[in-house]
């Protein structure tokens, strides 16, 4: 029987595209009116935007998935490899780029810090490197251990280098003692959501993601959402559009069916949920599942953001495809995000050509509403770094905006937010309480970001289908250990 996919999202794409893969009879149901969720693009009039990630990165994450569906990634996507990796400004236009080429990075922080913090940063990404090395196979690519089996898969010394008990901020005094490469380097934390004061250091191996290549899709992000959609067509998947899944039914224990919103019942015999998994332990798919698996409490969810989606005319400072414009005081500037936004903010921009930008700043989860001068912050702090914006179309959104667009998330964006060693663990993991019930997005194991719910996606499909394979030809009969059960 049918599987059901609660979500198009690029988890729930992925996991469509990993059971077709494997023979599976899959159906998607999306409330938006296109496939894509945080990848859709915003259209002001003709003009369209990227108005949530704006690059793609593990490159190799989406090849995997389209060879599983016996499909190359370079057939569906154009990808431009970004020489100039992201470019920095602070106050008075003291400026740093950040390289594909990582010598080219060492000579750019020699040039702007001094020799001591340009080795600092050898040292930085040499240990970036190695976390993320040691991770990759037991954590990025696997199920969701836990501390003991994580630790029990690799040597003592590896376990020691992914150093979850320090702060990221703290370990990031070991390699920079110029406090502007702390705050470049520590937004990495925001990635996921994350405070760098409160994350652990094992948060640096995104150093090494970016390092090992970032590449602007052609078309926009909305390309990408296509891509893995029209794979998902072509391999028989089934999309219903504007169709959002109000409750999961549940026969002797197991799932049985998802109503939709216009009360029509789609029978499976198990579901994933691309939807933010809040949604599940809030209730939001009825009480029967709402103990499948466990939400983060207010103070534990990861942040938010304010974005704008503006054509505008500029003066001063050159712009990269990523550019981010740093406060003068990052430490007050997070103490701020518990409250609202900053009111000094860093402020992300990211050029799309033709006047097309994306400025973000990150703003708490369940915020009230902006203040109602967000955006002349925004443009100031542009200004003392050198950059005269004047922005003519508009487009708001704030954490009530993605919390409506998000159902349960409160406006979180990336689930639980890492912070402190356990979080990761706390994250919920594909297999879930109620039988036949599976997570799949950034929400879930193991974590937010594209290429991360595409794994989801991927462990969710793998989850089932292992589960699947152990179940009887009897319906609701499984094998567990050579015994029937019910
Ligand atoms: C502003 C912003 C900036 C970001 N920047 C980056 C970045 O630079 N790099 C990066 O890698 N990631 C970034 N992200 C995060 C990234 O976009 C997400 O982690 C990723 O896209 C999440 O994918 P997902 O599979 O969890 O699904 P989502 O994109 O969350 O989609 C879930 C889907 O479920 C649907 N849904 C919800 N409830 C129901 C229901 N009841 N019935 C049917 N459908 C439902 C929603 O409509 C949505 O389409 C950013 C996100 C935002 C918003």
């Amino acid at each position: 029987m049918a599987t059901v996919i609660i979500g198009a999202g690029a988890g729930g794409l992925a996991a469509a595209i990993a059971l077709t893969a494997k023979g599976q009879e899959v159906k998607v149901l999306e409330a938006q009116p296109g496939p894509g969720g945080k990848l859709l693009p915003v259209r002001v009039g003709d003009t369209q935007f990227d108005s949530g990630p704006t690059v793609l990165t593990m490159r190799w994450v989406f090849e995997e998935l389209f060879e599983r569906a016996g499909d190359r990634l370079e057939s569906h996507l154009k990808l431009v490899p970004l020489q100039t990796l992201a470019r920095h400004y602070w106050s008075k236009g003291q400026t740093l780029d950040i390289f594909a080429d990582p010598q080219q990075t060492i000579d750019a922080i020699g040039h702007f810090a001094g020799r001591a913090e340009a080795e600092g940063y050898r040292d930085f990404a040499t240990d970036s490197k190695r976390i993320h090395k040691s991770l990759l196979t037991p954590f990025l690519k696997g199920q969701r251990p836990t501390p003991w089996s994580l630790a029990a898969s690799m040597p003592l010394r590896d376990m020691l280098a992914i150093n979850p008990f320090e702060t990221y901020w703290h370990a990031l005094g070991h390699y920079f003692k110029d406090p502007r490469l702390q705050q470049l380097f520590g937004r990495y934390a925001t990635y996921c959501g994350s405070s760098p004061f409160k994350a652990p250091a094992t948060l640096m191996l995104v150093a090494d993601v970016e390092a090992s290549g970032v590449w602007r899709v052609e078309g926009g992000m909305a390309a990408l959402a296509d891509a893995l959609y029209n794979r998902a067509r072509k391999s028989g998947v089934e999309f219903h559009f504007k169709c959002a899944a109000q409750r999961i039914e549940i026969t002797a224990s197991r799932v049985s069916a998802v109503i939709d919103q216009n009360g029509v019942r789609h029978a499976c015999s198990s579901v994933i949920v691309n939807a933010d998994s809040a949604a599940v332990a809030t209730g939001l798919f009825g009480k029967d599942v709402q103990h499948a698996c466990s939400r983060p409490t207010a103070k534990e969810q990861s942040l938010s953001a304010i974005t704008l989606c503006a054509v505008t005319e500029d003066a001063g400072v050159p712009l990269e495809h990523h550019t981010v414009f740093f406060s003068d005081d990052y430490k007050t500037e997070f103490m701020e995000l518990q409250k609202g936004p900053a009111r000094d903010p860093t402020v992300y921009v990211c050029d799309q050509g033709r006047g097309r930008k994306l400025l973000l700043i990150n703003a708490p989860a369940n915020a009230q509403s902006p203040p109602a001068d967000v955006e002349e912050t925004m443009l100031r702090r542009l200004s003392t770094s050198g950059l005269k914006m004047i922005a003519k179309t508009m487009f708001r959104r704030s954490p009530q905006d993605f919390a409506t667009l998000y159902p349960a998330s409160s406006g979180a964006l990336y689930g639980r937010a890492s912070h402190g060693w356990l979080s990761t663990f706390q994250r919920p993991k594909a297999r879930t309480k109620v039988p036949g019930l599976y997570l799949a997005g950034g929400s879930t194991h193991p974590g937010p970001g594209v290429p991360m719910a595409v794994l989801a996606g991927m462990r969710a499909a793998e989850a089932l289908l292992q589960d699947r394979a152990l179940m009887s030809p009897f319906r609701n009969t499984a094998i567990v250990g050579g015994i029937s059960m019910p």
